[in-house]
């Protein structure tokens, strides 16, 4: 008689032949052992940023005190960052098939790299994780709430509640990236808002702020902002990945 699992393995290795799925960097057929869209040897080539970094910026550098010269000067509403690897080659390429092109398995991916290289405690020691929201707008072309779903998989993973609507989106926003110092201050200016059910709830607590690339860094100083103005005990945050 055909046990269980050999009908498991059966039907995932049917699965398999029926959808060759392929390497986005090798070519190489991918097997069930390997990432969603990466071969393991591909993926294991992304750059980590686990030892020197700027608890400010998550910029992998080495410093005296753990912030670096630039974070030296400004204020901050956040506590710290952590930041998982370098935005460039397999992890620029995996958040962009994962963001652009509806290749959300490659959520579960991400939240095995956060598991492997983010020290557990970072995640643990808050009360609650929360995405950074996108509007209804974006949501509707994108398709789907791509930070929550990675906050989702890292909730279940660590037992830490999830509050998918604390912060909600108000203003469509340009990427900051792309604007003049003069607009990048406005661009996000009101664009948050803190969901007022909450706010018993967040009342001292500790927040981990979850967003997929950290850029200029505004959008999280930004929501900090807000959260902190509700009193909350302190903001972490967890980003995958960040320019060198
Ligand atoms: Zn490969
Ligand atoms: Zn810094």
């Amino acid at each position: 008689m055909v046990s269980l699992k050999h009908l498991k393995t059966f039907i995932i290795k049917l699965i398999h032949f029926l959808f060759p799925n392929y390497c986005q960097s090798c070519d190489k057929l991918l097997s069930q052992h390997d990432k969603n869209c990466f071969c393991n040897k591909c993926w294991d080539s992304i750059k980590l940023i686990k030892e020197d970094f700027c608890i400010k910026c998550g910029k992998p550098v080495i410093t005296a005190e753990g912030i670096c010269n630039k974070c030296k000067k400004r204020r901050f509403y956040y506590k710290q960052i952590r930041v998982v690897g370098v935005y460039e080659e397999i992890l620029k390429n995996a958040i962009h098939l994962y963001k652009y092109f509806f290749r959300w398995k490659i959520a579960k991916d991400f939240t095995e790299l956060i598991e492997k290289n983010i020290d557990k405690k970072y995640i643990t020691n808050n009360d609650y994780i929360i995405p950074v929201p996108v509007t209804h707008k974006d949501l509707m072309k994108k398709g789907f709430y791509h930070t929550f779903l990675v906050t989702k998989m890292i909730s279940q993973k660590y037992h830490l509640p999830v509050i998918r609507n604390l912060v909600v989106k108000i203003k469509q926003t340009r990427p900051q990236a792309s604007l003049k110092r003069k607009d990048r201050l406005t661009n996000l200016e009101n664009a948050f808002r803190i969901n007022k059910k909450y706010k018993n709830k967040i009342l001292n607590k500790k927040i981990l702020l979850f967003d997929d690339v950290y850029t200029t860094g505004s959008t999280i100083q930004e929501i900090s902002k807000e959260l902190s103005q509700c009193k909350v005990k302190n903001i972490n945050v967890l980003a995958i990945a960040r320019g060198r």
